[in-house]
Formats: structure tokens, sequence, C-alpha cells
């Protein structure tokens, strides 16, 4: 069984989950990582150190920034010349765009944001989840090669062997490119809360501290919005000392506390991290469709009768603005930071 592993980065800075596909397709046998770009050496060597049997380069000014018709046309060719069985990708705004139109080159089908896949003779089952996570979707695929792009943190990450050596190929870029990217600039909040292990989210109850005074001149919106500053204060300084990341409810987001970028839940992100501490958050179903797969949930509010604490796995009862501060030091003693 070959599998080729799209190896998804920009400009170097690759997407984690790539991994999580290597993993999955050295489960099946050969994992041959496939890496576009330009001066790309570095995430070829990279795919060899997490176990790549084989790494297949296309090393191309033209490939220097993504447009899916150069890539989705140098990834079917390479397909069409090689014959993989199966070809994974992490879940992301690019590989959707690319492994479509890769598919229809390929006369095949893509399954997208696989959270399970079963070998299955020479098919796969997938499963992923649909309706919010409400239903689990059994789904095959009878095209050749099967595509299917996997959901981040669904599958393990493989280890990581510094200095592993392999195969590295050249292959040739193919496609002309109709667009051109004039220029990139950071949006406003950077936020990865797809990849994130630890994540510390706050709620409409961080703007709950009666007892701050905000400044002079202040109306009422502008004075809980202020009030959700310091209450996100305390939920970011957990969250940097802890390395994860900061996530929020649409309460949140609504009131104008945080960027819609840090949003959990429906209409927000979905995430499975292995920690998630949910501040002043009620726990509507919306919410918990986005956070429910993390691995521990820890909740704190004031409310007992929160629906979030049927889904913690610990709950503090309390006011967050005595709780957060207080893990907070208790956890930098813990970790002797
Ligand atoms: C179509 C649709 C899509 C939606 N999508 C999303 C989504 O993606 N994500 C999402 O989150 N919501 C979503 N919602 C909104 C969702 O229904 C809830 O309104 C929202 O999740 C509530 O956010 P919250 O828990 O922060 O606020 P609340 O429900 O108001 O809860 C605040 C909590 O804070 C607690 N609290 C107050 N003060 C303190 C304090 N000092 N210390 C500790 N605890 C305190 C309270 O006891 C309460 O439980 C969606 C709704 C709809 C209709």
């Amino acid at each position: 069984m070959k599998t080729f592993v799209y190896v998804d980065h920009f400009k170097g800075d690759i997407q984690p989950s790539s991994w999580e596909a290597l993993g999955l397709a050295k489960s099946f046998g050969t994992a041959v990582a496939v890496v576009f770009g330009s001066k790309v050496d570095d995430v070829a060597k990279t795919a060899l150190e997490y176990g790549a049997d084989e790494v297949l380069v296309a090393d191309d000014s033209t490939l220097g920034d993504y447009r899916a018709e150069t890539y989705a046309s140098t990834l079917s060719a390479l397909a069409a010349s090689h014959n993989p069985n199966l070809i994974l990708f992490p879940t992301t705004a690019r590989t959707r765009e690319m492994a479509a139109m890769a598919a229809v080159d390929l006369n095949t089908g893509v399954l997208t944001d696989v959270s399970a896949l079963e070998a299955n003779g020479d098919s796969f089952v997938a499963t992923r989840p649909i309706y919010e996570g409400k239903v689990l979707e059994k789904t095959v695929c009878s095209g050749k090669p099967i595509m299917a792009t996997i959901r981040g943190r669904a599958f393990p990450k493989p280890n990581h062997e510094a200095g592993k050596s392999g195969t590295i190929t050249k292959v040739a870029a193919a496609g002309e490119a109709k667009s051109t990217v004039e220029g990139y600039s950071a949006s406003e909040s950077a936020v990865n809360l797809g990849d994130a292990g630890i994540i510390v989210s706050g709620g409409r109850g961080v703007s709950n501290n009666p007892s701050l005074t905000p400044p002079n001149g202040m109306d009422e919106k502008q004075a809980e919005v202020w009030r959700a500053q310091q209450g996100f204060a305390l939920v970011t300084d957990l969250a940097k000392l802890l390395g994860g990341a900061v996530g929020a409810s649409r309460a949140a987001v609504d009131g104008g506390y945080i960027t819609y970028a840090h949003q959990v839940g429906q209409t927000g992100k979905v995430v499975a991290p292995d920690l998630y501490i949910a501040c002043g958050i009620s726990g509507a179903i919306q919410h918990l469709v986005g956070m429910r797969n993390a691995k521990v949930i820890v909740a704190i509010n004031k409310d007992a009768d929160a629906p979030i604490f049927k889904q913690a796995r610990y709950g503090v009862v309390g006011d967050l603005f005595q709780i957060v501060p207080a893990l907070t030091e208790a956890m930098k003693k813990k970790l002797g930071k």
C-alpha cells in the first residue's frame, strides 16, 4: 500500500497535522511525503525526520506562493505517474481546495475532515463527524486514488527523530497559474486554535466583575468591554503560562470582548485539545459542539447548575476572577516558572 502525504506549509511553516497524516499513512504501509514550494529543503528533511519513507519535492519558483491551479496540477501529474493507493492531506483551507481540484483531474473523489480511516481490502472506510458532531458518517470512495483530508489532532503524531535521513527526489512543477499573489500582510489576530494542545477560553462571565471600577467617562457598554478585557487578561496569562491558546464563546465575541478568530463552537472553530479550560462559559450546545472532543475539560463557573459541568471532568464552582489567578499562581509554582 503506497500513500502520498501532502505536507502543507506556508513559506516553510508546516501545518503540524501533516505529520499526523504521515503517521496514519505509515500505519497502512509506505508513506511518501509530497512537498511543494520554493526553497523547501528543510520541509523535505523534516518529513524524513517524522518517518517518511521517501520525499518527492517540487521545488520551483512558480510554486513559491500557493495557487490552487499549480499545486493541484503538480499533485495530479505526480499521482498519475506514481499511482499511490491513497493521498492524505491535513485539513486546511488550501488542501480542501487543491484536493478537490486534483480529484477532478484524477477522476476520483475526496473524503473531507476524516476523523478515522480503516483499510478494507484495497479500499478505505472513512468516518467523519456531521451535523455538528451529533452523527458520525461512514463513507467509502470508489475512485482511485482515494483522497482524504484528515481532521487535525484526530490521529497521533509520529515521533520526530532529528537527523534521520532518506531519499529526497526532485520532481517537476506542473500547470500554469492564472493568478498572481501580490503580497501578504499578517491578520490582526493570528490564532491557531485547531492545533493547540491547550486552550483556555473565556465567555460572557469574564465581564462580570462588578468590583472593578472602569476609568472615568465610560458608558455602560464601554465599561462592560473594559471589565471583560481585564477578565481576558487573566485568561491569557493562564493560557500563556501553559503554552496554550486563548479561546472564547460567541457571547464574548459578540460582546466585542475579543476577536472572532478566537471563537469556539458551531459558528467558530472546532477544536480537540488535550486540555480545555472554560472560564465563565455556560455550556450552550453551540459552544459544546466546538470543544467536547477535548481530552480533559475543566470548567470554572459561578453557577453550580451551568450545563458546562455536565461535560467537564473537573469543575470549580466559584468566581473566575479569584479562581483563574489562583490557578495561574499555583501552576507557576508547579512548573517552576
Ligand atoms: C446559530 C447559532 C450559532 C451559535 N454558535 C456559537 C458558537 O460557535 N460558539 C458559542 O460559544 N456560542 C454560539 N452560539 C451562542 C450560544 O447559544 C450561547 O449564547 C453562547 O455560547 C453563550 O456564551 P457564554 O457561555 O459565554 O455566555 P452565557 O450563556 O451568558 O454564560 C455566561 C456564564 O458565565 C458564568 N459567570 C458569570 N460571571 C462569572 C464569574 N465572575 N465567574 C465565573 N463564572 C461566571 C455564568 O454563571 C454563566 O454560566 C450560537 C447560537 C446560535 C443560535
